[in-house]
C-alpha cells in the first residue's frame, strides 16, 4: 500500500499531479478542499461553516477537517492507497492522521513537497480564477492570506515529516509532464 501526501502551497499543482499519479499508482484522490466545495455546493451544514472561513482564505477548525477526512477515508475500504492533497495543513492535523493510519494499520510512505514562488503562484492562482469560479481565487488579499495561513500553520510539518525521513521537495516549476516526471521518480523509489 502506497499512501502520499501531496504538500505545497496553493496553486503548487497538487491537484494536476494529483490527477495523474491517482492513475499511475490506482490511488484514491482525497483534497480537503474539494470535500469542502462539495458541502458547500449541497448547501449542508459543514458547506456553511467552512464557506465562513474559506472565503476569507483562513483553514477550517482542524476537528471538523479531521472528522471529514477520516470518514472519506473509511469509506473506501479496498483502497490501494490515498494521495491526500491538501491534507494535513497543521501538526494537528498531521498527528491525527498518523494516529488514524496507525489504527488501521497504515502508515504515510511519503510527503511530496511542490516548490514555487510566491509570485509565480499568485500568477497562477489568479489565472485559475477566471475560469474555476473560486472567489478565493481571485482577490490577491485573499491569496495572500492563504500565504500566510500556509506559512504559519503548514510550514512546520516540513520539520515534522523530515523527522520521520519521509519529506521529499521537488520542483515546481516547469512543464506540467517534467514535474509528473519528478513526483514519479521519488515515489518509485517509497514503492
Ligand atoms: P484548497 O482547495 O486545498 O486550496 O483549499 C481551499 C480552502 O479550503 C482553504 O483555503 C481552506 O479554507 C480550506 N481547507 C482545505 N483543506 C484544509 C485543511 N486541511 N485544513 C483546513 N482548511 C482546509
Amino acid at each position: 500500500m502506497i499512501n502520499l501526501i501531496l504538500f505545497g502551497k496553493p496553486g503548487a499543482g497538487k491537484g494536476t499531479q494529483a490527477a495523474f499519479l491517482k492513475k499511475r499508482y490506482e490511488l484514491v484522490h482525497i483534497s480537503t478542499g474539494d470535500l469542502f466545495r462539495n458541502h458547500i455546493q449541497n448547501k449542508t451544514d459543514l458547506g456553511t461553516l467552512a464557506q465562513s472561513y474559506m472565503d476569507k482564505g483562513d483553514l477550517v477548525p482542524d476537528q471538523v477537517t479531521i472528522n471529514m477526512l477520516e470518514q472519506e477515508v473509511a469509506q473506501n475500504p479496498a483502497a490501494k492507497g490515498f494521495i491526500f492533497d491538501g491534507f494535513p495543513r497543521t501538526t494537528a492535523q498531521a498527528q491525527a492522521l498518523d494516529g488514524f493510519l496507525r489504527s488501521l494499520n497504515m502508515q504515510i510512505s511519503g510527503t511530496l513537497a511542490l516548490e514555487a514562488d510566491d509570485d509565480l503562484l499568485v500568477g497562477r492562482l489568479l489565472k485559475r480564477g477566471e475560469t474555476s469560479g473560486r472567489t478565493d481565487d481571485q482577490d490577491e488579499a485573499k491569496i495572500r492570506n492563504r500565504f500566510e495561513e500556509y506559512n504559519t500553520k503548514t510550514a512546520p510539518l516540513k520539520d515534522y515529516y523530515q523527522a520521520q525521513n519521509k519529506f521529499f521537495t521537488i520542483d515546481g516549476v516547469g512543464e506540467i509532464s517534467e514535474i509528473t516526471a519528478r513526483l514519479e521518480a521519488v515515489v518509485d523509489q517509497l514503492k
